[in-house]
């Protein structure tokens, strides 16, 4: 199972897509990806089974795309978010905005 980059339609095994997931946004729910061939990045929500794309809208992300990722579970941590698929799992870290470098 290949995960496509929406930009340059370049395709990537779930190890290699899910390292490139950086800052997770807990408000929104949100992972940051950066594409490691085209650098385009884009935010998506991990779901149950499942890639989340599409855009935020009044303060909201609304889902219109949807990738299966059988097997795909998320978990919640303080300042991560943990991403697993069998036996792997990936962490993607909150950056904490606003606290470091604040005055
Ligand atoms: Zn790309």
């Amino acid at each position: 199972m290949l995960i496509p980059c929406f930009a340059c339609e370049s395709r990537f095994r779930p190890d290699e897509y899910f390292r490139a997931c950086h800052d997770y946004n807990r408000g929104m729910d949100l992972v940051a990806w950066t594409c490691p061939r085209c650098g385009n990045r884009d935010e998506l929500r991990i779901l149950p089974g499942e890639l989340g794309f599409g855009y935020p809208r009044h303060g909201r992300f609304d889902v219109c795309d949807r990738v299966r990722v059988p097997g795909l579970r998320r978990r919640r941590q303080d300042l991560r978010l943990d991403i697993s698929l069998d036996k792997e799992v990936w962490r993607v870290p909150t950056r904490l905005r606003g606290l470091v470098g604040a005055h």
